[in-house]
């Protein structure tokens, strides 16, 4: 029989269990500005090393995807406060009020 196992507390999930994904997309917040104190040559310094550098781990840097499992307790924990920092969530409903570059 297929199963899942949920990915913060372990429990395994059969096939027709209550079970969650929950999908993550992290896009680097740009927000056009480039720091004024940066010379020249740092500007051509930090150019080079992009191009010189992993390009998968370059663009985990900009963008990247996860999905998890998590069962119907875990899922409830996560939503209140998924950070783990004793905050409440700060979707009650209305959504997220920042701003997206
Ligand atoms: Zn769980």
């Amino acid at each position: 029989m297929r199963y899942d196992e949920c990915s913060k507390c372990g429990l395994i999930l059969y096939e027709g269990d209550l079970k969650y994904i929950v999908s993550m997309h992290i896009v680097a917040d740009y927000d056009g500005v480039i720091a004024e104190d940066i010379s020249d040559d740092e500007m051509e310094r930090l150019i080079a090393e992009l191009e010189t550098s992993d390009k998968e781990l370059t663009e985990r840097d900009v963008h990247q995807e996860l999905a998890f499992i998590l069962c119907k307790r875990c899922k409830d924990v996560f939503v209140k406060d998924p950070f783990v920092c004793k905050k409440s969530s700060i979707d009650k409903g209305g959504g997220w009020k920042g701003e997206l570059h």
